[in-house]
């Protein structure tokens, strides 16, 4: 038998690491490394789902109008122009897919998502790293990295792991000044945590070649259900449509995502909590001498004096039985991304953050 080998590329993949959920011998733990809701699910979510259950042994709805109009009339969108998908992670993959091949470029930033580069090499194509000024995207470097070869940009606005976003003037320079043929992708994953930014719509009513992505897992509490959408021009919308899967939504994940979407009560809750103790935390770390960057998210990025003290903080912590996420395959080895949990987590974070400091081990 010859030797059976995957598509080039392919093993240049790196394995995506997720958040580790547990600490072995350590009860009473609190996960942080993931960016979840601290408080769960919305209610309405949970008993929307309750009511669909009966109905598990029928395929799911394929068009997803229910839900594609519940964010339409939320967002002020076009329902024909909203893509569902298993995650946002599926619509970063429809976009590979169907826009990069061999020979193509896909752009992401230093310390992005990691999917960029996971769907990039998958489809076959070459992703290009640029550099970040400070954590910060910078999109003189974006520009300068562009080619004609470049299909994708994908820029994630707040951005993961630093947490730090750009304003719209800049992301529409980056739009006006890319080279033709080439998709602005704005990731917005973390795009309702900041008050006021629409992740982009603006942008994508105005031209071509810019898509939004967007997820429930974050500020909607439904990570473990796999929903995220995209809004984009109707060609590229339709473009993604013919290789997405007929039933890639499961009924009860549709269910729990048009109810959450709805619970304008409890996302409102979890928006201005996020935001106090977002505040709280970063102040309380910087009184123990850890710093970081202003965060526009659900996380905080804790900086330490090198990568030696990140893994001892992260080592103590999760003797702690507080489990938050080493960025070193982010590129930032000197940092631990914090997500915000609720205000007993996040006490018990500084606190422990704190003896670190003073000596504990
Ligand atoms: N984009 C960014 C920037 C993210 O941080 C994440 C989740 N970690 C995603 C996209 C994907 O989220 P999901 O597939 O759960 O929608």
């Amino acid at each position: 038998m010859g030797e059976i080998k995957p598509q080039p590329g392919i093993m240049e993949i790196e394995l995506y690491q997720g958040g580790k959920s547990a600490v072995e011998g350590v009860t009473n733990v609190v996960k942080l490394s993931s960016n979840e809701n601290p408080f769960g699910p919305s209610p309405a979510a949970q008993e929307a789902v309750r009511r669909v259950l009966h109905e598990m042994h029928r395929y799911p709805v394929t068009d997803h109008a229910a839900l594609r109009h519940a964010i339409a009339e939320v967002h002020g969108l076009d329902a024909r122009r909203i893509i569902c998908g298993v995650g946002s992670d599926e619509i970063i993959h429809f976009l590979c897919q169907a826009y990069a091949g061999p020979g193509d470029e896909v752009i992401h930033t230093e310390h992005g998502f990691g999917m960029y580069k996971i769907s990039a090499r998958a489809a076959g194509a070459t992703p290009v790293e640029v550099p970040e000024k400070e954590r910060v995207t910078d999109i003189d470097a974006i520009l300068a990295a562009a080619t004609e070869r470049t299909r994708l940009v994908f820029l994630a606005n707040p951005n993961n792991p630093t947490g730090t976003m750009i304003g719209l003037a800049e992301i529409e320079r980056l739009a006006e000044e890319l080279p033709d043929g080439a998709i602005l992708v704005l990731d917005g994953a973390y795009a309702e945590f900041v008050e006021g930014y629409d992740g982009g719509a603006a942008l994508v009513e105005t031209r071509g070649d810019v898509v939004m992505t967007r997820t429930f897992s974050k500020l909607y509490g439904l990570g473990g259900m796999r929903v995220g959408w995209g809004y984009g021009p109707q060609q590229i919308i339709d473009v993604l449509n013919r290789i997405r899967g007929p039933f890639n939504l499961s009924a009860p994940a549709l269910a729990a995502a048009e109810a959450s979407i709805r619970d304008s009560e409890f996302v409102e809750k979890c928006r201005s909590e996020n935001a106090r103790l977002r505040t709280w935390l970063a102040e309380a770390l910087m009184e123990h001498g850890v710093p970081s960057d202003t965060s526009c998210a659900n996380f905080i990025l804790a900086r330490f004096a090198d990568a030696e003290e990140a893994e001892a903080c992260d080592l103590y912590l999760q003797k702690q039985g507080l489990i938050v996420r080493r960025v070193g395959t982010y590129k930032l080895p000197a940092a631990l991304r914090i997500s915000i949990g609720d205000e007993a987590s996040c006490r018990r974070v500084a606190h422990a953050v704190g003896l670190f400091k003073a000596g504990a081990r």
